[in-house]
This record gives C-alpha cells, sequence and structure tokens, in this order.
C-alpha cells in the first residue's frame, strides 16, 4: 500500500487536513506500506515557503512522520507536460486555441468504487471535453494530480470529500493515459458542534493553534482519529500503537463528523493525568520556556486540561503576582484580615511546613474563629496567589514554602491595612 497527503501551502494545517494526514499514516503503518508526502504547489501566488515550513512543523508536532518526501509538485511540471504529450500523441486529447483538452466519451458513465462512499457513477456526458493543459503550457490541476499519483505509485487515496468531484476526471486522465486508477476514499466532513461546516467560529480550527492551546500531540491524534472513524460503540481511548492496529477504512462513516473542542479538552485532560510528572514537567517547561518547580507540576497535575491552563493555575508558585481587584474585594471584606493575622501566625509557629502541618495549622485557625473553612483558605489564597484559583490550599502553601508564603501574607496585610 502506498498512500500520500498531498496539502496546498496556500494556508496553515487545519484540522481536517490533519486529519486526513492522520489516516493515510495510520494506514501505511498498519500495512507495512509509505506514507508520501506532496505538496501541491502550483498555485504560485498563493503557495508560500512559510507555510510549507508551518504544514511540515504541523506535521512533526503531531509525530506523522512521511516515508517520502516532500516531493514539489511544481517541480514535477516536466512529467506533466510528458503525459499531455503523450495524450496528444495517442489521440486522447487535442489542442484548442493553445489549450489541450481532454477528449471524453459522449456516452457511458465512470465508475468510482470509493471504499468509503461506495459506488459513484457519473454519466460522461455531464462532462465535457476539459482543459489539462492552459495556453501558456501549465497544467491543470486535475492532470497533475493524476500524472503525480502514478508516478509516485499511489495505490490509494484517501481524502477530503471535496475532491470527490475531481475524481472522475483524474480517472479519465489516467485511463487515457494507460493506467489503472488507485483506489479512493473520499473522507466525511468535518462540522462544528452546531452542525455548520468547521470553521475558525468553532474555536481553535488549526494545528498550530492546538498546540499553542497546550494540547497533546497524543489527545488530539486520538480525537481526531474518532472524527468519522470508530472501533466500535463505547472506546474512546486508543493509543496510538492501538489505532494503528484497529485503523480501517470500512469503518470509517459517510455522515459528517463533529470537532468539539469541548470533547477534545476533556480528552486532553485524561492523557494529561496519565503523563508522569517528569514528562509533564519537561512538556511544561517548552511550552512557557521556564524553569519550574517539580511540586508546583505535581500538584496541579490533576486540575488541568490543557498545558496552558498551568500558569493561570499554577503561574504564582513560580513568580509573584499582583493582586486580582475583583478576587479581593470579594474575599477581603467581613474580618478576612483577622483571620489573615491568624493564618499568618499559625504558619509562623508550624514545626515543619509539609502539606499536613500546613493543613493542621489553617484548621486550626477555622476552629479557633469558628469559621467556615472557606472563610480563612479563601484570603490565605487571594494573598499568595493574588486570585480565588489555585491547586489545594494545603499543597499551594506547602509548596510557596514558609518563608515567601508569609512574606506574600504580609503583603496582603499591609495593603488590608490601606498601607
Ligand atoms: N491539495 C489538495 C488539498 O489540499 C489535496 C489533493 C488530493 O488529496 O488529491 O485539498
Amino acid at each position: 500500500m502506498r498512500v500520500r497527503f498531498a496539502p496546498s501551502p496556500t494556508g496553515v494545517l487545519h484540522i481536517g487536513g490533519a486529519r486526513t494526514a492522520l489516516y493515510n499514516w495510520l494506514l501505511a503503518h498498519r500495512h507495512g506500506g509509505a506514507f508520501v508526502l506532496r505538496i501541491e504547489d502550483t498555485d504560485r501566488e498563493r503557495s508560500t515557503p512559510e507555510n510549507v515550513e508551518q504544514i511540515l512543523d504541523a506535521l512533526r508536532w503531531l509525530e506523522l512522520d512521511w516515508d517520502e518526501g516532500p516531493l514539489s509538485q511544481a517541480e514535477r511540471a516536466p512529467a506533466h507536460t510528458a503525459a499531455i504529450e503523450q495524450l496528444l500523441s495517442a489521440g486522447h486529447a487535442y489542442e484548442d486555441e493553445g489549450a489541450v483538452r481532454l477528449r471524453v466519451p459522449d456516452d457511458g458513465e465512470t465508475v468510482i468504487q470509493d471504499l468509503i462512499r461506495g459506488e459513484i457513477a457519473t454519466p460522461n456526458q455531464a462532462i465535457q471535453d476539459f482543459v489539462v493543459r492552459r495556453s501558456d503550457g501549465s497544467a491543470l490541476y486535475n492532470l497533475a494530480v493524476a500524472v503525480d499519483d502514478r508516478d509516485m505509485g499511489i495505490t490509494h487515496v484517501v481524502r477530503g470529500e471535496d475532491h470527490i468531484s475531481n475524481t472522475p476526471r483524474q480517472v479519465m486522465i489516467l485511463r487515457a493515459l494507460g493506467e489503472e486508477p488507485p483506489v479512493y476514499a473520499h473522507l466525511p466532513l468535518l462540522h462544528g458542534p452546531d452542525g455548520k461546516k468547521l470553521s475558525k467560529r468553532h474555536g481553535a480550527a488549526s494545528v498550530q493553534e492546538l498546540r499553542a492551546s497546550g494540547y497533546l500531540p497524543e489527545a488530539v491524534r486520538n480525537y481526531i482519529a474518532l472524527l468519522g472513524w470508530g472501533y466500535d460503540e463505547s472506546t474512546t481511548f486508543f493509543t496510538t500503537d492501538e489505532l494503528i492496529d484497529r485503523f480501517d477504512l470500512s469503518r470509517v462513516s459517510k455522515n459528517p463528523a463533529v470537532f468539539d473542542e469541548q470533547k477534545l479538552r476533556w480528552m486532553n485532560g485524561r492523557y494529561l493525568r496519565g503523563l508522569p510528572v517528569e514528562e509533564l514537567k519537561s512538556r511544561l517547561e517548552r511550552l512557557t520556556g521556564r524553569e519550574l518547580p517539580t511540586e508546583a507540576v505535581e500538584i496541579s497535575q490533576d486540575k488541568m486540561q490543557t498545558l496552558a491552563d498551568f500558569w493561570p493555575l499554577a503561574g504564582f508558585l513560580v513568580e509573584r503576582r499582583d493582586f486580582d481587584d475583583r478576587a479581593w474585594s470579594k474575599v477581603m471584606r467581613d474580618g478576612a484580615a483577622e483571620r489573615l493575622r491568624a493564618a499568618r501566625e499559625a504558619l509562623e509557629q508550624a514545626d515543619a511546613f509539609d502539606v499536613e502541618t500546613v493543613e493542621q495549622a489553617l484548621r486550626g485557625v477555622v476552629e479557633r474563629f469558628d469559621a467556615k473553612p472557606k472563610d480563612v483558605f479563601q484570603p490565605v489564597r487571594v494573598a499568595i496567589a493574588g486570585t480565588t484559583v489555585s491547586p489545594g490550599i494545603f499543597e499551594s502553601v506547602a509548596a510557596l514554602g514558609r518563608q515567601e508564603t508569609l512574606a506574600r501574607i504580609d503583603s496582603a496585610l499591609l495593603k488590608a491595612s490601606g498601607g
């Protein structure tokens, strides 16, 4: 089996493109075949080297490595020209005002056995003799695709449904060249949760955005594998090896699949919790570009859905933040300063500063004031974190350490006293 991914570098890699790449990659791995990368850069105006680099970068991040390529379609112009010459000399094409047209039979139909959509028959009458070479000598898109698929020995073309309408023309070109066309499989459209075609409105639409939002490539692979494919009714989590073992085009649906970023977030959270702390730490360090204390990572792991959640949640363990006005005015009232002062004393006097002693100290204050736990914990939280969100309060205080905790509480007390 030889499959290919053939992006046009006219923009970034979108989720639909990533799914196409993944499915092809899975097939190549499952069947011991080759995954070929071809860059369809014949639109010289809209294809840029930056876009090519972004696409390659997105594929590398997804860990979808290719076995051959990247080949440039534009650089294959001589092969396209030779194929057109062959069509002309065999009488399958003719010149028309400088352009070259393929001769389409007047009757009969062109039938494609699509592995996902079944038989697609197009009456030849519906297709006029179409241009394969412009009068400036350049080949048309369908000609280039057909010739490249032939020359690269592609056995299975797996691509988005938007290419169905091109397929009969590509098949006609291949047959006129004396070739048997490859097997085709057209993947279903992607919709957002509102049932409309997937677009920017639905959140992160490109692989680069997913990466910047702190998703893990293995979670993204798992989630996008399920956009149109399922192994059974109930299994949601698949390692990449399991995907390779189980992925099968016969289980790809022809109905539109729904990309729901909330589900991806949830799934990503599950993947995050499964990472060894050291691994999570190094991924967070790569994303934030900072060195992070292991403890900060450890106590945040259960509370994050994406890597990007870390900094708002636990950044205060790395650097001091200003007090958030809203959190301050919500929490620092009705005697909160007094309870905070008592918490400071209890923390200063604690014999040790591990999670348990911190908990004992703070619960002691709760009892002494006959207060609700949150009436003590929230002022401490705002004092150390600046906001009302943080990992567990005892864990956070212990991770911050005695000296820094006391210093931050002092600043809060100073502010509370109008200083
Ligand atoms: N270059 C086309 C695209 O980016 C894909 C062509 C194909 O897979 O045949 O949509």
